[in-house]
């Protein structure tokens, strides 16, 4: 392969053609203080600025990020407009636009396996509409994952096996749905042994934790009202797997569930700047430059 020798070849993709090994420096501007280095890639002739995850925003990025923080603890969007001194339909894009993107990111962290799974699901109605979100959630991690649904069906539930890690037990209520799609997961036969269902209140195998998770997520949903649609309410959700998972402080295990699950190094992730930094400009570096961790 021809790479370009003359002038020095930076190590960064092309966010256009994304290749790597044909981009070079094409001078720059200042910018609030800062020089930003423009590049060139040879091989699509296109030129680029390295999006750092603030690229277009007409705010500072730590209004950004205490918008994205106070949206995680429960504000309102308008609450959240007040306080920065924007419109509540920017923090709506905010939090539309990073929830996928860190999402897309963080979903490579996900734990290969879990002891205890306990799953449930929560029933809600908005705006005249049904929404099931089937949650399950490790015991001792704290490691949750959500599956926002039109209906309480198999199919559906199969959606959250596809996404929970691998358990080596599994509580549920006592919705059928959950067996037969298990079904497709496990085999029936360690079902009979690893599989507890409508195990309430009392004893071993409880379905407390994942009733406390609910608790956390119906009072996280509250004040929202409503749901625009199902492909808004998953992003909304993914928002929320971001934050439980990855960026909250879990007091019961003493750190954040995807640290205790052994899925990411301990206080690697933890914040918004970090992990909108890694989830940004990471993305562009070749392979063997990215230093992620996990
Ligand atoms: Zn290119």
């Amino acid at each position: 392969m021809g790479q370009c020798s003359i002038t020095e070849v930076i190590h960064i993709n092309c966010p256009i053609c994304k290749r790597g090994g044909w981009v070079i420096k094409y001078g720059g501007y200042e910018s609030r203080g800062a020089y930003k280095h423009r590049y060139r890639c040879k091989r699509c002739g296109r030129t680029f600025v390295v999006d750092y995850g603030y690229k277009w925003l007409h705010y500072r990025p730590s209004k950004v990020r205490a918008a994205l923080e106070l949206y995680a603890k429960g504000l309102t969007l308008r609450e959240i407009a007040t306080f920065i001194g924007c419109s509540a339909s920017t923090v709506w894009r905010w939090v539309m636009k990073y929830a996928q993107k860190l999402y897309a990111y963080v979903k490579r962290f996900r734990p290969e396996k879990v002891f205890q799974l306990h799953v449930d699901e929560l029933f809600l109605r908005m705006k005249k509409r049904f929404f099931y979100v089937f949650d399950a959630i490790d015991k001792a991690s704290r490691f949750a994952v959500f599956s926002v649904q039109s209906a309480r069906n198999t199919e559906n539930a199969k959606q959250l096996f596809r996404e929970a890690p691998r358990a080596e037990f599994i509580v549920s209520d006592g919705l059928h749905a959950y067996r037969e799609a298990l079904k497709k997961f496990y085999h029936y036969k360690w079902l009979r042994s690893h599989y507890y269902r409508w195990h309430r209140f009392k004893g071993k195998h409880n379905n407390n934790i994942v009733e406390r998770l609910q608790g956390t997520l119906r009072r996280w949903l509250h004040p929202k009202r409503g749901f625009k649609s199902l492909v808004t309410a998953s992003i909304m959700l993914r928002f929320f797997y971001v934050y439980y998972n990855f960026i909250r402080f879990h007091s019961t295990v003493g750190c954040t569930p995807a640290e205790k699950a052994g899925a990411v190094q301990k206080e690697k992730l933890r914040n918004w700047k970090v992990l909108i930094r890694k989830a940004y400009f990471l993305i562009l570096l070749p392979t063997k430059f990215r230093t992620e961790p996990g």
